[in-house]
């Protein structure tokens, strides 16, 4: 095809190589009648006199698969030549206007084509743009970490191009490009055709084009010691993050349920990716296994200011990580199966699907000595390659200048050195800032860079002098986890946003950053909702910070109060309540819940598959667990935490696991209950709102909640809770035998009693060794919690403290009881035994099961120790009773 002749498409080229004959495609595609002649179109072969450099052999055309969208699409050939098979031409739905083709959909390309869409054009130069990607979603990588800690949904980061694109005249071709053929870098005559050239595509589609953009970024490195390749994982694209994804999965699968063995995750390189990789990790492994960082420096981040990586050396200390600081991996392999010192090689080759690795490391520095590692799952995050030195064609080799790393050498105006209608952006393009230092391969160059091209693609068409690019840096995030980050802003001196707060801010940044104003609604309005069920229980979480729930009292933490600083800021700092090491009341009202520990929000547990959510229930609010493949009806769980009624959330980590664990195991749903604390929310507001749940999933949530309609089996409804939640579950017992107050067809089959906190005013069984601070403190705490009490004789908590709490405590209408006490549970496991005891001997009509103890450890260890041997015997104790 000749040039368009109109001069806006055609910029003056400099003077350069004469186009050669041989190549030179004076009508590469066909004369201009081809356009206007659709059957020719279709048919269009290649003449002897064609260089045959757009024809493939024939056979390659049964592979062909190329996808266009809207106007634009394919000239399929239909000649039968089995010498030369003609080539599909990509067909430009308009002949006059130029046409933009822009490689790679990425931030670069998608960003280009984005700001071209969105440019004033004059009605006759608005360019017609395909842009070609070999997937058929653009990734927003930096957060692809997000997908391991299960923050965002794959649609959220990775949205379709069709979608994005499809208020707007781009049209996306999903393919593979295979070869670049520009032609802007032969000198012409005047007149002579100057098409920008020609891009063959994986399919064998040929795509003419006036303008090329290159955007094609880079891809992992990862060929780089021996066994490398066949064993360590690369993590920068869609489909590697959710490799990995599942690669974690099947470790968290295997382990499940077990207290050993860790698994283990090395990581190599400590750069950005591999710090955030191993913040990620480590958090999502928490005590099931540990992080092997590995990096040839002996700091981490080289590069990343020195706020950011202060921040990330904190948060990497403070989890399960190993630092292996200047080494560099030699060598990956497989551990054999006689190799001894790898237990689980023998497991899992039994399962067949994964052997542990080994990995050689060889000190960077001196002093250091070799040292051999063992990794489950070993994550490559060192060094980077640009596709382009691929992409050139035999015959012509470096048309396109590269740099050392083989980046296309462009000038400020992001135009291809030597090529003038070619601009190329992003990680795959090399461009010195005015101090003669390439310029990072970020998201944010190739952002900035996207809008410059876009703009400079429009001068260029429009004859006006051309942008130089200046890189602005803005700052730089990292994050470090679900909810830590660290961000450094360029522009405010010294200022490092961490924990939180920074993760917060790196996301509504992220946010803003998402290509298309109606993607960005979408994903803002996901996140806000997230975010806003999850402050559902942070804002309880933040007052009733969570904490470990009672150590035996008479230890010193007894005497313990609350921190001078708190006490300093309140200005009238007199305590008069202390419950160490939960919460302290000053004179003033305040209460103070020192430390704390953050709220997860609901979702989908990795470990275990089991997914959650926050939902209102009635006048409560309530957290709903369903686990994997839930098919037909199953039993449900109500659940109601500890934490002495003053702390506590189903949104606490330590409670949030052991219901996804729970549920994981028995195949039940959970209903675990938000309930009002004291002493803001004096008893019986606690017991009211875990009535509200507990009639709310016995009305399928008010005939509403689609998990309960399509799943609860009320015939088998439990009620269940430890500490300060199991005597809310007995109370709620005693309150569901009240005539009428649980709808016809709704079964209470049982309700089980960890380590519950019941007392009295009269010591039983060994309490008869407690001193009389014991009772006293026993006594205020009640007092503390309740709003009218007679004190230890309050039924509520002595629940067999006379004939009418006997008679109501026994006529619970649960078919079955359990409790479990635990053998170190100083303050109540003799209440615990006392309400075995008392229980059966008033009459309980129901099935006692057996008491079961936990052997060497306190009160709500399974929290903490969840994993342990006797964690894993209590649960499945538990899992037994509910699946009786
Ligand atoms: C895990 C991770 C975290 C990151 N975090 C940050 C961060 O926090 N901040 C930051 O600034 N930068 C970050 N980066 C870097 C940033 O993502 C890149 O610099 C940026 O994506 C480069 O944009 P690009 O358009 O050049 O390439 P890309 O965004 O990689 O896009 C290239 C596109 O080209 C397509 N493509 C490649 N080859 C072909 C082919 N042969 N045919 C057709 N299509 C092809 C790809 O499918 C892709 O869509 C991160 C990168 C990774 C991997």
């Amino acid at each position: 095809m000749s040039c368009r002749a109109s001069p806006w498409s055609r910029p003056s080229l400099p003077a350069g190589p004469r186009f050669p004959t041989s190549a030179r495609p004076r009508f590469p595609l066909g004369s201009r009648n081809l356009w206007r002649n659709p059957i020719l179109k279709n048919s269009w072969t290649l003449g002897a006199g064609v260089s045959n450099m757009f024809a493939l052999p024939s056979r390659l055309f049964s592979c062909m698969a190329s996808s266009g969208s809207g106007d634009g699409g394919f000239a399929r050939p239909t000649s039968t030549d089995e010498a030369v098979a003609p080539l599909p031409l990509y067909s430009w739905p308009d002949k006059q206007r130029p046409r933009v083709c822009i490689l790679g959909g990425g931030f670069g390309g998608l960003y280009t084509a984005l700001r071209l869409e969105s440019l004033v054009w004059p009605s006759d130069k608005k360019p017609q743009v395909v842009l070609v990607d070999q997937s058929d979603r653009f990734v927003f990588k930096p957060m692809l970490y997000e997908l391991l800690s299960g923050e965002v949904d794959v649609w959220e980061i990775a949205p379709y191009f069709t979608e994005l694109l499809k208020n707007t005249s781009v049209q996306f071709v999903r393919d593979s490009v295979k070869l670049l053929r520009p032609s802007d870098h032969f000198r012409r005559e005047p007149g002579e055709p100057c098409t920008g050239g020609v891009v063959h595509l994986e399919s064998g589609t040929v795509i003419e084009y006036d303008w090329l953009v290159l955007a094609l970024g880079a891809e992992a490195k990862i060929d780089v010691v021996p066994g490398s390749a066949e064993y360590a994982l690369p993590f920068t694209t869609l489909d590697e993050a959710l490799r990995v994804e599942s690669k974690m999965k099947m470790l968290e699968r295997k382990r499940f349920g077990k207290s050993t063995p860790a698994i283990e995750v090395a990581i190599v390189g400590l750069g950005y990716s591999g710090v955030e990789l191993a913040a990620t990790i480590s958090e999502r492994l928490k005590n099931t296994g540990t992080v092997k960082a590995i990096n040839v420096q002996t700091t981490i981040c080289p590069t990343a200011p020195q706020g950011n990586r202060d921040v990330a050396v904190k948060v990497l200390e403070s989890r399960n990580i190993q630092l292996f600081l200047g080494y560099f991996v030699s060598c990956i392999k497989e551990a054999s199966a006689s190799d001894d010192s790898s237990s689980t090689v023998t497991d899992s080759e039994v399962d067949g699907d994964h052997n542990k690795l080994i990995l050689d490391l060889q000190p960077a520095e001196r002093g250091l000595k070799g040292q051999t590692l063992e990794a489950d799952l070993v994550l490559w995050t060192v060094g980077s390659t640009s596709q382009i030195p691929r992409l050139q064609p035999p015959d012509a080799p470096n048309v396109i200048p590269l740099n050392g790393r083989g980046q296309v050498e462009t000038e400020e105006t992001l135009q291809v050195k030597g090529h003038p209608r070619t601009f190329a952006i992003g990680d795959s393009a090399a461009l010195r800032d005015p101090s003669g230092k390439l310029l990072p391969a970020t998201a944010q160059v190739a952002f900035q860079q996207a809008d410059f091209a876009g703009w400079n693609l429009w001068a260029a068409i429009n004859d006006r002098p051309l942008l130089p690019f200046r890189f602005q840096n803005l700052g730089e995030m990292m994050t470090l986890g679900r909810n830590d980050a660290a961000i450094t802003a360029s522009f405010i001196d010294g200022l490092t946003l961490e924990g939180p707060l920074g993760h917060a801010a790196r996301k509504l940044v992220y946010c803003l950053r998402m290509p298309t104003d109606e993607h960005r609604v979408k994903v803002g309005i996901s996140w806000f909702t997230k975010t806003a069920i999850d402050s559902l229980a942070s804002v309880q979480n933040a007052v009733a910070n969570s904490f470990p729930l009672p150590t035996p009292m008479g230890d010193d933490s007894t005497t313990n109060h609350s921190s001078p600083a708190a006490a300093a800021m309140d200005p009238d700092s007199e305590v008069v309540f202390d419950f160490p090491p939960y919460i302290c009341q000053y004179k003033s009202g305040r209460v103070h819940r020192p430390g704390g520990a953050p709220t997860v929000p609901a979702g989908t547990d990795p470990a275990t598959g089991v997914v959650s959510k926050d939902i209102r229930a009635g006048p409560a609010s309530v957290r709903v667990y369903l686990p994997p493949g839930a098919t037909g009806k199953i039993p449900v769980v109500v659940y109601f935490h500890g934490g002495g009624f003053v702390v506590g959330s189903p949104a606490r980590p330590g409670t949030h696991n052991y219901l996804n664990d729970l549920v994981a195991r028995s195949g039940a749903i959970g209903v675990s209950a938000y309930y009002r604390l004291a002493p803001e929310h004096k008893l019986p507001a606690a017991y009211d709102d875990a009535w509200a749940a507990l009639r709310w999933a016995a009305t399928l949530g008010d005939g509403a909640e689609p998990w309960l309609l399509d799943h609860a089996d009320l015939s088998r409804v439990f009620l269940a809770g430890c500490s300060a939640g199991a005597n809310i579950a007995h109370n709620t017992a005693v309150r569901a035998s009240a005539p009428g107050a649980l709808p016809d067809g709704v079964a209470l089959r049982g309700l089980a009693l960890v380590h519950p906190y019941f007392t009295g005013s009269e010591a039983v069984g060994g309490e008869a060794g407690f001193g009389p601070e014991i009772r006293g403190f026993m006594d205020r705490t009640w007092r503390f919690v309740v709003s009218e009490t007679v004190g230890l004789g309050d039924p509520r908590v002595n629940p067999f403290v006379d004939d009418t709490a006997r008679k109501a405590s026994a006529g619970i209408p649960c078919e079955r009881v359990l409790v479990c006490i635990a053998e170190n549970d100083f303050l109540l496991k003799e209440r615990g035994l006392w309400y075995h005891r008392e229980i059966k001997a008033n009459g309980y009509a129901g099935e006692l099961e057996e008491i079961f103890e936990s052997k060497g450890v306190g009160h709500a260890f399974h929290f903490d120790m969840l994993d342990s041997e006797q964690g894993v015997e209590l649960q499945e104790r538990l899992v037994a009773f509910i699946k009786k």
